[in-house]
């Protein structure tokens, strides 16, 4: 009898209607790969917790393993990059998309898609930050390549409270950034202050349909939440700064003129992270290891066990999870 391991797997009736459920599956159910991987540690993604809860088109193939990310250990690889017993990181690629993903003890992938887990740090740790805590990496690279340095003057962040967001408080603080977090959750002001935010501002102030040109108030910003928000966030945007766009937990839409680009020199630097080039994603996971303190980290992360990870796709959807949620396999 082959070896069972357990598995999350989201499937689809004749009628499209969508179910969860916890399954045992062997190596022989995993999708087609070239290394072969222990997960020890994976995170809730608001994306994850969209697939789960079936309230966004997440999932391209039925029946899925959901999960966009995890650390672990190689078991077997025929890889040339990798061997038996290395520890790596996999981010993205469509994995709990098209691809079976991470919330399974095993996961099947392709080589290209790993990197290695930095040195010093563990599968927990790496998924404390996770695909959102890389994300705002992402976009703190992306400000810098813009310019937006300390000393050009504030950075806003949105959804300051959620896993983007919360890293990317942690960094930019980190940084010497003033940072101004966000947030519709006042009661979480304390956590983004110890997390180095400088002001914490009601989400409410982004929230209403935005004018052309507001009054400056930041150099840059971080933005988790689309929709007015990041319109709001780009006419207060000033002169020859620049906004990296993560996300979409406010809306999909960008209700925004051409003012802050054509008047101001505004950029929008839009961040991708799933199809992001291994050059990049090695540079983020560097930066992160020098620029991200591990003990901030651990105060922004909840940890929970397998059995936990569907409470916590809905929980985060419902905008109920502050931080990063990392699953201890
Ligand atoms: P979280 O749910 O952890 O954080 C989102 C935060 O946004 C919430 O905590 C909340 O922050 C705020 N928020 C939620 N709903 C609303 C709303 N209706 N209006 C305004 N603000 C709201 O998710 P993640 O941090 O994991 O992801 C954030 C976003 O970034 C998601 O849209 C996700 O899909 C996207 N993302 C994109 C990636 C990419 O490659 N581009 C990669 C990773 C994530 P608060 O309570 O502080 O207001």
């Amino acid at each position: 009898m082959p070896e069972t391991f357990k598995a999350i797997l989201v499937s689809r009736d004749t009628e499209k209607k969508q179910s969860v459920a916890v399954t045992d599956l062997t190596e022989d159910d995993l999708m087609e790969g070239d290394v072969t991987v222990a997960v020890e540690a994976t995170t809730v993604n608001y994306k994850d917790g969209l697939a789960i809860s079936g309230k966004a088109p997440v999932i391209r193939r039925w029946p899925l393993v959901p999960g966009i990310d995890f650390a672990g250990t190689v078991v077997s690889s025929s890889h040339a990059d990798w061997r038996k017993g290395d520890k790596v990181i996999l981010n993205g690629w469509g994995v709990g998309e098209t691809h079976f993903g991470a919330y399974a003890e095993r996961a099947r992938v392709k080589g290209d898609w790993l990197v290695p887990l930095p040195q010093g740090m563990s599968p927990h740790d790496a998924m404390a930050i996770g695909t959102a805590g890389y994300t705002a990496m992402l976009c703190v690279i992306a400000l810098e390549r813009h310019g937006i340095v300390p000393d050009r003057g504030p950075v806003v962040v949105t959804g300051a409270a959620g896993g983007v967001g919360s890293v990317a408080v942690s960094i930019l603080s980190s940084l010497g950034y003033h940072v101004i977090a966000s947030t519709g959750r006042s009661a979480e002001s304390p956590y983004l202050i110890d997390l180095g935010a400088a002001e914490v501002i009601a989400r409410d102030e982004l929230a209403q349909p935005a004018r052309p040109l507001a009054k400056e108030r930041w150099a840059g910003g971080v933005d988790a939440v689309g929709s007015h928000t990041l319109a709001n966030v780009l006419s207060m945007t000033s002169y020859g700064g620049a906004v990296a766009a993560c996300g979409l937990a406010g809306g999909m839409d960008l209700p925004t003129s051409v003012a802050p680009f054509i008047l101001r020199g505004v950029s929008l630097l839009g961040i991708d992270s799933v199809m992001a080039p291994k050059a990049v994603r090695l540079e983020a996971w560097r930066r992160i290891g020098t620029d991200l303190d591990l003990h901030k980290l651990a105060s922004l992360s909840t940890t929970i066990g397998f059995d936990g990870i569907i409470d916590a796709a809905h929980d985060i959807v419902d905008g109920k999870i502050r931080g990063r949620v990392v699953v201890d396999m």
